[in-house]
């Protein structure tokens, strides 16, 4: 694209009200938010357990930059890998259940650099067709075949599997899908995996330090944790800058995995490592997720509270045992309008549009926090019943 392509094709997204602006946020993440110049509630962070702002996960970045200072100065294969990023890769492997992690500056570059490390030409990554972004991406990077099968059907999968020809198989798939908040059928997953001797990456970017009771993740909410770990084609992967409150991520698997992603991994090795003080603030933050069990209580009493309070809706409540609450209305117009509504009454609910979900299905995406208060919850239960009854 030249400039006046460019131009033309910005005049089209405003033409069709498609046009992506920030938000302009002051002060901390949380429940109660300055935006643009306008205190809200907000139910649109990933923040699910209100750790973004905690004052022992500041002060152990505190400690750290002031013992060691901000920034890591070189990538991780220079001299960027810093005894505070190896504590944290230690303290996560053993949370996950996993032999070994190691730490990524973002899930982003963790989806990247994992699936490109190991497939190529020949080989064949199979997705769910709701995958996130970075996930498609890393299989369109890899060169590797691309089978997109239907969201969670396991026939569509396995009549992919059984009929590839491709010499390295991936399933890869998000383990809480990020725009509709329902959970990948993760023990059938592990099933197929095994049958068809694929590798199965598990991208648990919303469900790690949420699901299971302590906060695991995926693999303890479905009672997993032994088999993975006996599993080497299982390769887990979890962001650190949601549920954990703070930046980057990691991938977890067997020894040999993470020593090849080390060697391989193009997102690991030319990039600078992460400041090691954040990699404190992680150690802190899985300490929080592990001693604070009351968080995800809080969360999952937030999350029967708006399904019970929404359930006379005209609009659909998608299923979802997870903080990702969405309320699907339908058209742009619809929903842009109940945006606006609650807006007027000081409550900030996302509009999610096309082209992040299909045509058709625009819908709110509610989502809660422990950092929420109960009250929090019902106000929004409250405002959405009266929009939808005056
Ligand atoms: C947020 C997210 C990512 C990207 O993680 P970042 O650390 O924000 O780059 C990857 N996968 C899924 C499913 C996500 O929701």
């Amino acid at each position: 694209m030249d400039i006046p392509e460019v131009h033309a094709a910005l005049a089209a997204l405003q033409a069709t009200k498609r046009i992506r602006q920030r938000r302009l946020l002051d002060g901390a993440q949380g429940a109660n938010v300055s935006l643009d110049g306008r205190v809200c509630r907000s139910f649109a962070s990933n923040d699910y357990l209100g750790l973004a702002n905690h004052p022992g996960l500041a002060q152990a970045a505190i400690d750290a930059l002031n013992t060691v200072g901000l920034g890591a100065g070189a990538s991780h294969l220079l001299t960027g890998h810093h005894a505070l990023h190896q504590a944290a890769e230690i303290e996560l492997a053993g949370h996950a259940g996993l032999p070994a992690a190691l730490l990524f500056s973002t899930g982003y570059m963790a989806n990247i650099g994992v699936v490109t490390s190991l497939l190529g030409r020949g080989d064949a990554v199979f997705a769910d067709k709701l995958n996130h972004a970075s996930l498609v991406d890393a299989a369109v990077l890899s060169r590797a075949e691309h089978r997109r099968y239907r969201h969670g059907d396991l026939n569509h999968l396995e009549d992919l599997l059984r009929n590839s020809a491709a010499k390295t198989k991936m399933i890869a798939t998000d383990a809480v899908f990020s725009m509709d908040g329902d959970i990948a059928p993760i023990p059938e997953l592990f099933d197929l995996a095994e049958r068809y001797h694929a590798w199965l990456y598990l991208d648990d970017a919303h469900g790690f330090g949420v699901l299971g009771q302590g906060g695991r993740g995926v693999l303890e909410r479905f009672g997993l944790m032994e088999r993975a770990a006996q599993n080497p084609s299982l390769i887990y992967m979890a962001t650190l800058g949601k549920a954990l409150g703070v930046s980057g991520a990691f991938v977890a698997g067997a020894p040999e995995l993470i020593e090849w992603l080390v060697n391989k991994a193009r997102t690991y090795i030319y990039t600078t490592a992460m400041p090691p003080a954040l990699s404190a603030a992680v150690t802190a933050s899985l300490k929080v997720v592990v001693a604070e069990g009351w968080r995800r209580e809080r969360l999952l009493e937030h999350i029967a509270c708006l399904r019970n309070g929404l359930v006379t809706l005209p609009w659909r409540l998608l299923p979802s045992e997870t903080p990702i609450q969405p309320v699907q209305v339908g058209s742009d117009a619809a929903v842009m309008a109940l945006t606006r509504e609650l807006m007027h009454r000081g409550i900030f609910v996302p509009a999610i549009r096309p082209p992040t979900v299909p045509e058709g299905t625009s819908r709110l995406r509610i989502s809660l926090s422990a950092g929420h208060t109960l009250a929090d919850v019902e106000h929004l239960v409250d405002a959405l019943r009266a929009i939808a009854h005056g």
